[in-house]
């Protein structure tokens, strides 16, 4: 749904590109365990049309509730939808698995959100950015086929585009208020550039963002924004320095902070049944392995069997942080906060991808089932982690009471 025309210049990947929803045929459809929002103008839309069927109508008047999704309740002129008890959306048809309103009315009458989905665009200062998410299966087989399906790239010379309704755009007011939102093309290039160098394993590059971020957000609470250009331009040469890279190589991981903050992550996100059972399996597998504090050893294991299961793709986790990098807003995901407290999110969401990629390895040891099962995961995750803002200050709040808010501190995080 358009709505707004506008000239950009516009960033975006391969993989956005080669995407085809493959509808029928996917194993996670987006009709499946996702309480969509509606608004009530699309309710009315729907239901209020010559067109609507007895059918949509019936289902209609029952699906449609004000109340919380897992601690997200749709904000006010929206409703949720009710899953059914099999966690279905309530208009998907389990003969065929199409969408009853698609079929029976036309695509028009899809939500807003239905008839965007896997999409994401950003619009800013004359930039669009389009993307998809992570949350979709197929768009999860794309950026695990080749490393360069996630890197972003600039379409020569600026286009007339139409904006979707979803688009995100800062406002006047938004900027005026929080300055730093001008800079967000600025400084969205600058950590993805750090994220997808192939110099250095995907954790230093998370660490040597930590550092950047910290920085940035020093000129931020100082109000000095105008040097931020600067700033960033004075960080790319130090970050890029093999000797920064170096000495960062002696930091040893800390898995008890490190599980502690993914649990805590888990907990804030509402995560599905599947994940929370299975996240579970792993602590009672380290249980048995092990003795208290040799847990963290029996982990450091679990950590090793799934870089080999993964080691025909080594680039995969460094494509699914930057994935999430996006997908989650960053640095922009909640305009309440830092930049560092924002990419303190990502970090903490890209420890979790990894602690997802050791729980699948240690219950599926079959390359095929792993394969499989890592994808189903990482998309729910992704769904809880791009789409809900309900954690964000649960996680913030947890890293500020434990004095965790450092570059220092991120990096034990995700080493
Ligand atoms: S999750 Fe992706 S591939 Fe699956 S039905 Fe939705 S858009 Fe299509």
């Amino acid at each position: 749904m358009c709505v707004a025309m506008g000239k950009y210049i516009i960033k975006t990947s391969d993989y956005v590109r080669d995407f085809r929803c493959i509808g029928t045929a996917c194993p996670q459809s987006c009709c499946e365990k996702w309480q969509i929002i509606w608004s009530d103008s699309e309710i009315e839309r729907l239901v209020g049309s010559a067109e609507c069927t007895e059918q949509i109508r019936q289902i209609a008047q029952e699906c449609f509730w004000q109340g919380e999704d897992g601690g997200k309740k749709a904000p006010d002129g929206y409703k949720t939808i009710k899953l059914d008890e099999n966690g279905d959306c309530p208009f998907h048809d389990k003969s065929d698995r199409l969408c009853i309103i698609q079929k029976q009315m036309g695509a028009q009458y899809l939500s807003s959100v239905c008839t965007v989905f896997p999409n994401i665009e950003y619009a800013n200062n004359g930039v669009l950015f389009k993307a998809r998410s992570i949350s979709c299966p197929a768009v999860f087989d794309l950026i695990a086929k080749s490393e360069s399906a996630a890197d972003v790239y600039t379409l020569q010379g600026s286009r007339d585009v139409e904006l979707s309704r979803d688009c995100v755009r800062d406002t006047v007011s938004q900027v005026k208020e929080k300055p730093m939102l001008a800079f967000r093309n600025d400084i969205f290039d600058f950590f993805y550039d750090i994220l997808s160098s192939g110099k250095r394993d995907y954790k230093t590059s998370v660490i040597l963002g930590a550092l950047a971020a910290s920085k940035l957000s020093e000129f931020e609470q100082r109000g000095e924004y105008n040097r931020i250009p600067q700033v960033i331009g004075a960080l790319k040469g130090q970050i890029s320095s093999p000797a920064t890279a170096a000495s960062l190589s002696g930091i040893k991981p800390n898995y008890a902070v490190k599980l502690d903050a993914v649990a805590m992550l888990f907990q804030a996100l509402s995560l599905t049944n599947d994940i929370v059972a299975l996240t579970e399996d792993l602590r009672d597998k380290l249980r048995k392995k092990s003795q208290n504090e040799q847990e963290l050893e029996a982990y450091r294991d679990m950590v090793c069997d799934f870089e080999n299961m993964v080691s025909d793709k080594p680039f995969l986790m460094k494509n699914i942080c930057r994935m999430l990098f996006y997908n989650m807003g960053i640095p922009f995901k909640d305009k309440r906060y830092t930049v560092f407290q924002n990419y303190a999110l990502f970090v903490i969401a890209a420890c979790a991808a990894e602690y997802l990629g050791v729980a699948t390895a240690a219950k599926h040891t079959e390359k095929a089932d792993f394969d499989a099962a890592f994808k189903r995961n990482v998309c729910a995750a992704a769904r809880c982690l791009c789409h809900r803002e309900a954690f964000v200050e649960p996680v913030i709040k947890y890293l500020t009471e434990r004095n965790m808010l450092s570059a220092a501190h991120l990096a034990l995080i995700i080493k």
